[in-house]
């Protein structure tokens, strides 16, 4: 495996690999999950290179970034048993060079509601930096999680009003025994805020039981609501939104119908947890 820290190397290591190459970008701090999407990358392309980032832009102020989990030498070695051929880890000075005047803007309600609400800027900055990595790495395919709907559909999106020319695949959110969507932030949770987490996926499971019942979407969300103010020995995770939407456009659906997709987001302790379920 080899690990590339500048562009160039990067470009040119790529443009001579075996085709079709699959590429996994990534923040590090390795979990199943990002296992599971270079499974899947390896499953179906000859190459797969993967990267390790933690793009600055896409935090907030406030948010996580200095404290962001770091430990580039286990996820080396993950990646390595994960059959990587190439990990692209590039300081940040490589990736953001002066001068630099240049983002992409993905606009409309998939910017604008849910997590970019909650979020100001945070898709210029994915959207921005996953640009440049694909201008960089040039895959066939992009292997993305679907845990990260809303990210998912802003990169399809991007891809194919910029012409991108990479295949975008979703790959299903692997969680923990509990239900609990794997993330790396989980690793800030305390023992019992960690037991309380999952009672976000168990509260989405319910509204999608009542989603596919012929009944009007605020029951579902009303459900998911109510499941997370129960009064159980876990503490609750505090629901900032929940919503149903179409997972294309990220528009809320007036009717839950199949394929709609049910997200929230919520706070516990330090830490903010998404998930979604497809109705
Ligand atoms: P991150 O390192 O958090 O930026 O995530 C890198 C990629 O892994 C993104 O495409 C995420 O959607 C994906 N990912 C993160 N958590 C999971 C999970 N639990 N299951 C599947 N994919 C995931």
């Amino acid at each position: 495996m080899r690990v590339t820290r500048t562009v160039a190397e990067t470009r040119l290591t790529c443009t001579s690999v075996p085709r079709p190459l699959g590429f996994v970008p990534t923040m590090g701090a390795l979990h199943a999950g990002h296992l599971s999407l270079m499974a899947a990358a390896r499953k179906e392309c000859a190459t797969v290179a993967a990267s390790i980032f933690v793009n600055p832009t896409q935090f907030g102020p406030g948010e996580d970034f200095e404290r962001y989990p770091r430990n580039e030498g286990r996820d080396l070695r993950l990646l390595e048993e994960a059959g990587a051929a190439l990990v692209f880890a590039p300081p940040s000075a490589e990736m953001y060079r002066p001068g630099a005047s240049t983002s992409v803007h993905v606009g409309g309600p998939l910017t604008s509601l849910l997590e970019g609400a909650s979020r100001p800027g945070h898709f210029d900055g994915v959207a921005t930096i996953v640009a440049k990595l694909l201008g960089i790495v040039r895959p066939d395919r992009l292997f993305l999680g679907q845990k990260d709907a809303q990210q998912l559909a802003v990169v399809r999106r991007m891809v194919a009003d910029l012409d991108l020319g990479a295949e975008v695949i979703a790959v299903p959110t692997m969680r923990e025994p509990d239900g609990l969507a794997m993330s790396s932030r989980n690793a800030y949770l305390s023992s019992s805020e960690r037991r309380g987490a999952a009672r976000l996926y168990r509260a989405l499971q319910q509204g999608v039981v009542v989603a596919r019942l012929p009944k009007p979407t605020t029951d579902v969300l009303r459900t998911v609501e109510a499941d997370l103010a129960r009064r159980e020995d876990d503490p609750a995770p505090r629901l900032e939104y929940v919503a149903l939407v179409d997972p294309d456009t990220f528009e809320p659906a007036a009717q839950p119908h199949r394929g709609h997709l049910l997200a929230a987001a919520a706070r516990l302790g330090a830490v903010r947890l998404i998930d979604n379920i497809i109705v």
